[in-house]
């Protein structure tokens, strides 16, 4: 298990680490991401203060890697993808569903959005939220199941899920304003199709759909059981 303290050891940002995150800005770039607000906030975001030590030389390969809890810190460009396809304008109100590491929700505050993040896991949650506003970060944290959404400040202009899931729960689609999206990956336990659903009137959605990823499950009531 992740303690506190293992993730202050590394909080040193030095030049090396940032020559790393050039690189993988990089490379992330050129597997087809053109958003250069995205890659920008990418490479301002040092991924290594996400890591344990055992992982740490790891922390700018564009892999996902363990967290704690059995889950993952996305890749840096399944991270850059998802966040190209919800085309943040800032001021937007984000609800991102997974908010493991935090780092997806620093992204998100980096391209100006207002984001409201729920996780299922409770250590992750309470780590988290102490973890991310020593960082200079704090998104609306929320533990619980994301699976149905976030009832309680809908409507969102755009939604994240970031893990796996077995259908598009519609009480996401409800939960968007029209005109908004979300951007979820749907599938079974070992491959999933990146989607983007767009809510075009209250009764009429549009979806498109993309290459297929690998996450870790969606669990809740609306994911895997
Ligand atoms: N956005 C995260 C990041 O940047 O580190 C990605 C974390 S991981 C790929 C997906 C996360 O979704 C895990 O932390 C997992 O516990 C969480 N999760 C799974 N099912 C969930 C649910 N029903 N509600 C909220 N979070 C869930």
């Amino acid at each position: 298990q992740l303690k506190a303290i293992d993730l202050w050891v590394h909080m040193v940002d030095s030049y090396r680490h940032k020559g790393m995150r050039r690189q993988l800005v990089k490379l992330v770039e050129s597997k087809g991401i053109k958003d250069q607000r995205v890659l920008a906030a990418i490479g301002r975001i040092p991924r290594h203060f996400f890591f344990e030590n055992a992982f740490l030389e790891h922390a700018y390969e564009d892999k996902a890697f363990p967290i704690g809890a059995g889950q993952t810190i996305s890749q840096p460009y399944t991270v850059a993808f998802q966040s190209e396809l919800l085309n943040i304008k800032p001021g937007d109100k984000v609800l991102e569903i997974g908010t493991g590491s935090g780092y997806q929700a620093i992204v998100l505050l980096e391209l100006g959005a207002d984001v409201f993040t729920i996780e299922y896991q409770k250590e992750l949650y309470l780590r988290t939220k102490s973890f991310l506003p020593k960082m200079g970060y704090s998104p609306n944290f929320f533990y619980g199941d994301g699976s149905k959404g976030l009832e309680r400040f809908a409507p969102y202009d755009k939604i994240i899920v970031t893990a796996g899931a077995p259908t598009v729960p519609d009480s996401l689609i409800d939960q968007l304003k029209v005109g908004g999206s979300l951007v979820i990956p749907v599938g079974n336990a070992k491959t999933q199709q990146m989607l983007r659903i767009n809510k075009v009137t209250e009764k009429k959605i549009s979806s498109e759909s993309f290459h297929d990823f690998k996450f870790v499950p969606l669990l809740g009531d609306k994911g895997w059981k």
